[in-house]
């Protein structure tokens, strides 16, 4: 399945083509179509899916396709609310990429930043507004928005917004729409509150679902991803999200790239801590032990501090980087998967890598599948660089693993596949876990 099969105009296609992506995800095939012809959704769905290019892209074309209210002047016709400020920034960003061959201008507002830049920014006229109700309500109260003309709305997290206290704030926002709107409501739960919330609000709702993770059952699997380095963490977003990994111990090779790390995925809606030398006693304890209790979904860790956690039997173990010393893999994902129990341990694989990744397949003495994740295909075009192995650890330094930095320069790139290392089919094994079940 294609996303041109799915109806959506050449100028989202050629965005969506330029983001790298290829193949819709679940829940975009399910919802777009369903949108486009104008139906209400409820849609079950987490952050990770692709539910963000799900809604926006059918709410792109929808706009470009309804006549623009009176004489040409911009009136607000979608409006996204989300839960926090992040993610209406992070879902304004995606209207702009998505719609960036279209000739629609959209605006983020969220509290805590100055109100007037964003009163001139709806002043000059916008037709997507992103907003977290409290401050879009604000807004409201000063006049400096109409909503009247607003002919989608979506609810972003609505699960999420309820738990913040926002119902009252959405209701009261409610009360200024016009009931002709399209509504798409998007939650990970159903709870009876938002059951009662959409029933008087969507309108003979089609129910769009990605079904929770139905995890095989046999023993550890190991798989090499090839990505290129820039789109890493994406792609681990990805996984985790469309997976709904829900325990996954992530290995970084720096302290620095734990903490980037972590904090990308906080942007991205995964809870997650990091555990490194940097980070005093109390806050090792405090992340491992949120971790073990599930209040963090992932701990993003450097192979030392790992060594002194007493933690193992995950069923995901992930290296962001491959160890610059082969048998750190081997300890790596030895805390996955121990006594029968099932476990994954994936590696995501950049040009650079692809020395130390020979490496381990030498000393494990076997070829690890390589599975290119659809839309995450490396580029040819991108040569191998020596690795920034951290501060203080520079190129050329004489650390155990050699100076591979100069060796990796003149790695043919076209070597991802290793020895005899199959390319599976792309992709699905991964995202067809969420399909499935
Ligand atoms: P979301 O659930 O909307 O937060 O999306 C999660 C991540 O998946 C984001 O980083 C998106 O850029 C990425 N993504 C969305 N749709 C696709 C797709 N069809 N193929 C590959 N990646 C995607």
């Amino acid at each position: 399945m294609s996303f041109e099969s799915l109806g959506l105009r050449a100028e989202l296609l050629r965005a969506v083509s330029e983001k790298g992506y290829t193949t819709p995800s679940p829940i975009q095939l399910q919802a777009i179509p369903l949108i486009l012809e104008g139906r209400d959704i409820m849609g079950g769905a987490q952050t990770g899916t692709g539910k963000t290019a799900g809604f926006t892209l059918p709410l792109l074309q929808r706009l470009m396709e309804s006549a623009k209210p009176d004489n040409n002047r911009r009136a607000i016709r979608a409006l996204v609310l989300t839960p926090t400020r992040e993610l209406a920034a992070q879902v304004e960003e995606s209207v702009e990429l998505y719609g960036k061959h279209l000739p629609l201008r959209s605006t983020v507002i969220f509290g805590g930043v100055k109100i007037n830049p964003q009163i001139q920014k709806l002043r000059n006229g916008v037709d997507i507004l992103v907003a977290t109700p409290g401050r879009l309500l604000d807004h409201v109260g000063q006049r400096t928005v109409d909503l009247s003309k607003v002919e989608i709305l979506v609810l972003d997290e609505a699960d999420r917004m309820l738990d913040m206290g926002f119902i009252r704030d959405i209701r009261k926002v409610l009360a200024l729409l016009s009931k002709d709107k399209q509504t798409l409501l998007f939650s990970a739960t159903f709870s009876e509150e938002i059951k009662k919330l959409s029933n008087g609000l969507l309108k003979s709702p089609a129910l769009v679902e990605v079904a929770q993770r139905n995890m095989a059952t046999e023993t550890v699997t190991q798989v090499v991803h090839p990505v290129d380095k820039n789109r890493k963490r994406e792609l681990l977003s990805f996984l985790i999200g469309s997976n709904n990994w829900q325990q996954v111990l992530v290995f970084s090779r720096t302290k620095h790239g734990a903490n980037k790390l972590t904090e990308s995925l906080i942007k991205d809606g995964i809870t997650a801590a990091a555990i490194h030398g940097n980070k005093s006693q109390g806050a090792r304890t405090k992340a491992l032990a949120d971790f073990k209790s599930g209040k963090v979904r992932v701990l993003v860790a450097t192979d030392i501090a790992a060594r002194g956690i007493d933690i193992d039997q995950l069923p995901h173990v992930v290296n962001f980087e491959l160890p610059n010393i082969a048998e750190d893999y081997v300890h790596r994902i030895g805390r996955t998967g121990r006594a029968g129990n099932e476990g994954e341990a994936m590696s995501l694989v950049c040009v650079d890598e692809l020395k130390l990744l020979k490496d381990i397949e030498r000393l494990i003495k076997r070829d690890i599948p390589k599975d290119i994740i659809e839309g995450y295909t490396p580029d040819p075009s991108i040569k191998a660089e020596p690795i920034n192995r951290g501060r203080g650890n520079q190129q050329g330094s004489r650390k155990p693993g050699g100076n591979r930095a100069s060796s990796n320069r003149n790695n043919p790139r076209s070597s991802y596949q290793g020895g005899s290392g199959n390319q599976s089919q792309s992709g699905n094994r991964s995202r067809g876990s969420s399909r499935a079940a």
